[in-house]
Parts: structure tokens; C-alpha cells; sequence
């Protein structure tokens, strides 16, 4: 006869996103037990990400929801975990935005003028003309940050992976039993389960009432060997310098309404016309991605416990913001699990109570 040991966990986190991670990383600071479970999917939202953290939004450059707090913690947050992992994960890269037309010139000289936060402009407006094509000038936002989740995400999971807190396995709600004291999945019992699963979690039977709203981004990526990798370049399209030498991410596309993630033909020809307009030097597309954004009606997050079944949470809905606002929010909910501290009220699942109060699907 075989008997199995359970393995007993405070903390069931099911995937190794930007959330996942971050979940992870401060649980670990906190002494917490945790198993982490995660398919590897490569068309995961963070596994596609430029990683920017940008502290302004819209065609109007006005500063992101809660920025003045949000990034300074990002950036240290990043800081911290790449000096402990040995690797570079976070790098100031300021946006040289090109000007596509006069409109856009004029609505950036006023935010300049009303000395909005982030905005600037250059002295040297000629400076990279060897490079590109503009005709109407640039501005400068700063600071501005890239994630390098290509360094991040798998030096993590390798770290997890050898403490044995990682499985590489797909998660199946079959196979979780919620009680009153504990959750059991599998060998596993866990004080509480906590779903960092991206998109997944939109069609998960005790969240899928929430309004997620997915949104599908795709991406090139481009060698472009002869580009100054200091700066962001944005003209319609962001080009943001990669962690591997000479390649470059092109991006991206923004669709609410569409039938299949896959990527398409269409975006491809209209943003490789506009690198060949846009660029004075030579470049080569060597892959074409894309992703579903994990994203919400009303643009904030999904954090908390679930307000009828508190064995459950979610720390989801990052939209087009995963990499600066997964750290902040990775800490509050930790702070929340741990010392009972509130979340942000708009972050906070438990202000859909209501519609999370209706019956399971
Ligand atoms: C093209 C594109 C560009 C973007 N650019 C930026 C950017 O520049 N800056 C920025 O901040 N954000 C950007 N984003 C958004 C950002 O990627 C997301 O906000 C963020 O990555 C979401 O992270 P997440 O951990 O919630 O979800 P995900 O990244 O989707 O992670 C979910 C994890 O769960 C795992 N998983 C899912 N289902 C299961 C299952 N059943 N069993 C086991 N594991 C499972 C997946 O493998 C994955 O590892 C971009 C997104 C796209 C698509």
C-alpha cells in the first residue's frame, strides 16, 4: 500500500507571470510557505512584454494612475531583486518621442509649457536625424524604465525550481477541493490558494464574473544593429532595445475586439512599412509575437480575497501595466495576508462583494 504525504503549504500560487513572481518573491521575504505552479506558456502577457514603465499615459501625456507612488517603488523593487539574483533587471531608458504631425507637436509644447510632470524637450532636436525620419520634432519623457523580463522571469524560476517552490505543470480546477480551513489540489494542502494566471483567471468559475476586458497585443521583433540602445523610440510604435545585443522589440498593436490571438499578416506589413519610413538605418525582422493583455473594464487591477471564499485570491487585471504595478501590488496583498493591512480601495476585488456574492458557475 502506498501512502502519500501531503505536502503542506500557507500559500498555492498558480502561475510565474509578473505577478506570480513578485507574489513569490515577498511571501519569501515574509518566511511563508509556497508552491508555485506554472505551464511555462510562451504567449504569456509578461513572457511578450516590453517591460516599459512608463509614468505618463494617452495622447495627452497626463501622469499615470497613482505614478508618483507606483514607480519610485518599482524601480527599487526591481533594483533589489536583480542585485540579490545577479542580474540586471531594471535600466533607465528615457522615450525620444517623434512628433508624427504638427497636432502632436503642439499638444506636447503645451503639456511642456504647463510644466506637466515626465515632459520635455530636447535642445538638440537634429540630433538623431542620422537615424530616423522626422520632420516635426521630438520630445523627451523621463524617467522612463525598461524591465528586462527576459532576464527576470527565468532567473526566478530557476531559483524557485531549485528550492523545489516551482512545478512546471498545468493547473486544472478539477482537481481543487476548497474547505472551510484549507484548500487541497493534488498531494497539496494549502492555507490558502492565490491565482496569478493572467488571462486564465477571466474563465476561473469564482472570478469570472469580474469584468475582465482582454486585450490582444502583437509585437515584432527587429535586429537593428546600428540604433543607440540609451533611449526608447516612439513614433506610432514604440521600439524599445532588447537584453540581447542588436534586437529590438517593435510595438504594439491594441485590440479590444478580436477572434483569435494568433498574430496577424496585417500587422506585421503595416508596422514593418513604418520602420522602413521611419528608419535611416538597416534592420532585419527576425520574429513576429503576440499576446492577450490580462486587462479590466475600469483599468485597475484585481487584488484581494475572494469576499465569499476567502481561501481564494486573485492578484490579476495588470492590463498594459504588469511591470509597474505588479510590485506595489505583489506587496500590498503580502501585507494584506499577512498583517491584515487594507489594499487600495480600487485595486481591492472586494468592491465587486456583490457581484461575487452570486452563485458559482
Ligand atoms: C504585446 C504586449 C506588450 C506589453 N508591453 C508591456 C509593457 O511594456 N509594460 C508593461 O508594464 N506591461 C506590458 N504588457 C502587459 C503585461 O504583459 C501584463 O500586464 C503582465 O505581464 C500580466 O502579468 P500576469 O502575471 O498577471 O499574467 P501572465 O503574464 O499572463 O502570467 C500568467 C502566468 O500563469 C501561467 N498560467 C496560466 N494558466 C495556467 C494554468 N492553467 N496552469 C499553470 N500555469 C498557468 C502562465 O504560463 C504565466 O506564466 C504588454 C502585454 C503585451 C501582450
Amino acid at each position: 500500500m502506498t501512502i502519500f504525504a501531503a505536502m503542506k503549504i500557507d500559500y498555492l500560487i498558480i502561475g510565474q507571470g509578473i505577478c506570480g513572481t513578485w507574489l513569490s518573491y515577498y511571501l519569501q521575504q515574509e518566511d511563508r510557505s509556497f508552491l508555485v505552479l506554472d505551464n511555462n506558456d510562451p504567449n504569456a502577457s509578461s513572457r511578450l512584454a516590453a517591460g516599459i514603465i512608463n509614468p505618463v499615459t494617452g495622447r495627452r501625456h497626463v501622469a499615470a494612475w497613482m505614478a508618483e507612488e507606483i514607480i519610485p517603488f518599482a524601480r527599487q523593487a526591481y533594483e533589489h531583486i536583480g542585485n540579490e539574483l545577479g542580474i540586471t533587471a531594471i535600466l533607465q531608458k528615457n522615450i525620444v518621442d517623434f512628433f508624427p504631425n504638427p497636432q502632436m507637436r503642439l499638444s506636447f509644447m503645451q503639456r511642456v509649457e504647463e510644466r506637466a510632470n515626465y515632459v520635455s524637450l530636447p535642445q538638440e532636436q537634429n540630433r538623431l536625424l542620422s537615424r530616423f525620419n522626422y520632420e516635426f520634432g521630438c520630445g523627451e519623457i523621463k524617467p522612463v524604465y525598461t524591465v528586462l523580463l527576459e532576464n527576470l522571469l527565468p532567473t526566478w524560476r530557476k531559483q524557485l525550481s531549485e528550492k523545489g517552490l516551482l512545478r512546471e505543470e498545468e493547473f486544472s480546477m478539477e482537481f481543487l477541493k476548497i474547505n472551510a480551513t484549507d484548500v487541497h489540489y493534488k498531494d497539496i494542502i494549502a492555507e490558502k490558494i492565490i491565482f496569478c494566471d493572467g488571462n486564465a483567471s477571466s474563465s476561473n468559475p469564482y472570478f469570472d464574473l469580474l469584468p475582465f476586458a482582454p486585450n490582444k497585443g502583437e509585437l515584432l521583433i527587429a535586429e537593428i544593429p546600428d540604433l543607440p540602445v540609451t533611449h526608447i523610440y516612439k513614433k506610432g510604435m514604440m521600439l524599445v532595445p532588447l537584453a540581447t545585443p542588436g534586437l529590438w522589440w517593435v510595438g504594439s498593436s491594441y485590440a479590444w475586439e478580436f477572434d483569435d490571438p494568433a498574430p496577424t499578416p496585417e500587422f506585421r506589413e503595416r508596422t514593418t512599412a513604418l520602420l522602413k519610413e521611419w528608419l535611416k538605418v538597416p534592420f532585419r525582422i527576425v520574429d513576429h509575437l503576440s499576446g492577450v493583455r490580462p486587462a479590466t473594464l475600469e483599468r485597475r487591477p484585481f487584488v484581494g480575497l475572494h469576499p465569499v471564499h476567502n481561501k481564494i485570491g486573485l492578484l490579476n487585471g495588470m492590463g498594459t501595466k504588469g511591470c509597474s504595478l505588479a510590485p506595489f501590488f505583489a506587496r500590498q496583498l503580502v501585507d494584506h495576508l499577512c498583517y491584515d493591512k487594507p489594499l487600495e480601495a480600487e485595486a481591492d476585488i472586494q468592491r465587486f462583494r456583490k457581484i461575487l456574492s452570486r452563485n458559482i458557475s
